[in-house]
């Protein structure tokens, strides 16, 4: 039948294919400051896993590279997704309340390492990402939030400083809830490369689940305890895809955190997965695998 159609309304069915297959959403990474000397490279590695997805096209938005930016005003509205790689000085009063309007009103928000180091004092931002470390948290920020022996979810009220690593090692993360979007279909524990294993956060944690854990074990100068891993927040009609994980270049090359980053990213702009396909690649439980990045 087609040879029938006049050519307009073939060229209207080619650009509908031709808007099908572009990419849907729209993300944002928001950097510029960090005591991570390498933000510009984990940045672009991010965008290219995002981009790689096939469901984001990705921009940038850069603070200057000290004290808060007056000038530093992404239109936070205009994107699906924001990805925050920055720690450092406030952003200006607006800024915030923009990001949080954007946040509540149903925008999706994802928080890699040194970012949930960021904003200590910021009520609203630490709702949001649900556990921090550094930045001057301590028992008024919130619980230390992390699972005990038998799994069962602790939120310790003791005094003290909030976030702590020991010594770099590559990991195992066990997933804790397997029916998440996130999580859902990957294998139960994979081993992650060689990575800060953040543990002691603590933060409000109020509708926070925690996906997947990892021991930080005393034999590397970690905490002992079963450490949050992935965590999904809800905050108002928005949701925040939070992971301590990311240090180094390699830890991020790692196909785990690629896929998790990808799944996280998809779940807090739209709440669901579509991203199923475990990569061929993925680590496994004794096994860690990696993807090298252009230059190191
Ligand atoms: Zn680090």
């Amino acid at each position: 039948m087609l040879y029938r159609l006049p050519l307009t309304v073939l060229l209207f069915l080619l650009s509908l294919t031709t808007a099908y297959a572009a990419p849907a959403m729209k993300a944002l990474i928001v950097d510029g400051q960090n005591n991570h000397g390498n933000w510009p490279t984990t940045t672009q590695m991010m965008k290219h896993y995002l981009e790689d997805s096939g469901l984001f096209t990705v921009d940038v938005a850069t603070t200057a590279r000290q004290g808060t930016d007056p000038n530093f005003k992404p239109d936070f509205a205009k994107y699906d997704v924001v990805v925050s790689n920055y720690n450092g000085a406030p952003w200006p009063k607006e800024t915030q309340q923009a990001f949080v309007d954007y946040v509540a009103g149903g925008g999706g928000f994802v928080v890699v390492h040194a970012a949930d180091n960021a904003f200590g004092d910021w009520k609203e931002y630490n709702e949001i990402i649900g556990l921090g470390g550094w930045g001057g948290r301590s028992e008024k920020s919130g619980p230390y939030i992390y699972l005990d022996e038998r799994g069962k979810l602790v939120r310790d009220d003791k005094a003290g400083s909030g976030g702590h690593h020991g010594a770099q090692h590559d990991f195992l993360i066990i997933t804790r809830n397997d029916e998440h979007p996130i999580t859902k279909g990957l294998p139960h524990q994979w081993m992650h490369v060689k990575d800060e294993l953040y543990d002691l956060l603590r933060g409000p944690g109020e509708n926070m689940q925690v996906l997947a854990t990892a021991y930080a074990d005393p034999k590397f100068g970690g905490s002992g305890r079963h450490e949050p891993m992935i965590m999904a927040i809800e905050y108002g009609q928005g949701r925040c895809f939070h992971t301590p994980m990311g240090h180094g270049n390699d830890s991020q090359e790692c196909v785990g955190f690629i896929t998790v980053l990808q799944r996280g990213a998809e779940w807090a702009a739209t709440g669901k997965v579509t991203q199923t396909k475990v990569p061929e690649d993925f680590p496994t439980a004794d096994k860690t695998s990696q993807r090298t990045f252009g230059e190191k």
